[in-house]
């Protein structure tokens, strides 16, 4: 029928944990499943703010990601209250002001947050009188498990029409924390349909890429920010890779240093013994994987799932503490690849892959799910037909809720 266009508002924030391409890949799937029924609005709420004390929260949690230690304690000290502390308390602040700005400029009739801290503000900003009756409000959780125990960096919020789980050591946490059965659903990770759905032969890309046709090829990257022990590990493998009795490669690498510039011009001076290539920030990261046979990273949520799309064996190098590290039992556990810190062992490890161990490469598992963003989109949808929209509720908000805080 003539339906009215809906509007789906994606809350995220660009703060790693692979936030932006969860939203995009939710994004794509509503318009490739849907077409023009649903405008889907990305609203990056930290992006635009610039005042004093979050006025750089990007290059904050790069700090924060650099020192670690300092990460950690955040983490501990902040996760049972985690609402107290000054520094969430203003953040949260902050976050209430750019979703009730959102809803205004916006007019959501649907509202999806993906980011996992700060599922509860939007459902304060909405349960302002009259809001919170009708209309729809999902949050999608990007970790692939939660934290063991009772510490935990979020809370799940019982409010929300639904709740996204990519596992089902996740959804457990989420029952846990009280949410019922029916707003839990596991569909896996959303994944970007580019990348779910990409028919790609290895040999083209190969081509494309200026890769070696023949070499297996490892990939080696540390989530967007190029972190981790990307420069030692490439040195690493740029020896073990070597054969030196036949003075001949076994294999080559492909480094993507994403927005580390400072790596990439470090490795791109390097004098290498077997076929390497430097790459900065990747827009089509399908294709490389495609044309690798597996992969070195940390244990990023985001990488890890398209990884495991891609079916490439994994070896994880390193983790943020608290956010990542429930994603190294994940992938060991289910056998789908290794943990190590060590660059001599990565590099080792690699070499026998590449050499007497090749079977490691043609069983690997292909544990995620490239059709959880198609289901998430289709059940939000359903969800919106059962529930109706926000679209006949008056946007009467005020700005006194940050009071709450
Ligand atoms: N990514 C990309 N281009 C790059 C580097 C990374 O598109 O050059 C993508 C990668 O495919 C993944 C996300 O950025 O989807 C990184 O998410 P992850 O959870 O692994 O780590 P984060 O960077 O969020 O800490």
């Amino acid at each position: 029928g003539a339906e009215r266009t809906k509007n789906v508002l994606i809350l995220m924030s660009d703060t790693g944990g692979g936030h932006r391409a969860s939203a995009e890949a939710i994004r794509d799937a509503f318009s490739i499943e849907f077409c023009d029924e649903y405008r889907i609005i990305v609203k990056d709420v930290w992006k635009e703010y610039t005042g004093w004390p979050l006025n750089d929260m990007e290059r904050s949690y790069k700090f924060m990601v650099k020192h670690v230690q300092f990460w950690k304690v955040a983490i501990h000290s902040t996760s049972p209250g985690w609402i107290h502390s000054c520094y969430l308390a203003a953040i949260a602040a902050y976050y209430a002001k750019e979703v009730e700005a959102g809803l205004m400029e916006y007019k959501p009739d649907i509202i999806i947050s993906v980011h996992p801290l700060m599922q509860h503000i939007p459902l304060w900003v909405l349960r302002w009188p009259g809001l919170q009756k009708k209309g729809v409000f999902v949050t999608v959780i990007t970790d692939l498990v939660t934290l063991h125990g009772e510490k935990h960096w979020f809370r799940f919020h019982p409010g929300v029409n639904r709740c996204y789980c990519p596992s089902n050591e996740v959804a457990k946490r989420a029952l846990y924390d009280g949410l019922e059965e029916s707003q839990v659903r596991v569909f896996g990770l959303p994944i970007r349909p580019s990348f779910a759905r990409a028919v790609l032969s290895k040999d083209d890309l190969r081509k494309e890429l200026e890769m070696d046709p023949d070499l297996p090829a490892v990939l080696l990257m540390g989530g967007g920010e190029g972190m981790g022990p990307v420069k030692e590990t490439a040195k690493a493998l740029g020896e073990s890779l070597y054969d030196k009795d036949q003075e001949k490669p076994i294999g080559q690498l492909i480094v993507i240093c994403g927005r580390n510039k400072g790596l990439a011009s470090t490795l791109e001076s390097k004098e290498w013994k077997i076929p390497v290539k430097v790459r900065g920030f990747e827009t089509q990261m399908e294709k490389l994987m495609g044309a690798c046979d597996c992969i070195i990273t940390k244990a990023g949520p985001g990488t890890i799932s398209e990884a495991l799309i891609r079916g490439l064996p994994v070896v994880l190098n390193d983790y943020i503490p608290g956010q990542e590290k429930g994603n190294v039992p994940y992938v060991v556990d289910n056998g789908a690849g290794v943990f190590t810190r060590s660059s001599s062992e990565t590099a080792r490890i690699l070499a026998e892959w590449f050499s007497t161990k090749t079977d490691e490469l043609k069983n690997a598992l292909k544990l995620a799910q490239p059709d959880a963003v198609f289901d998430i989109v289709k059940d939000i949808h359903e969800l919106a037909l059962q529930l109706g929209t926000l679209a006949n509720i008056p946007y009467v908000l005020t700005s006194s809720f940050t009071s709450l805080i």
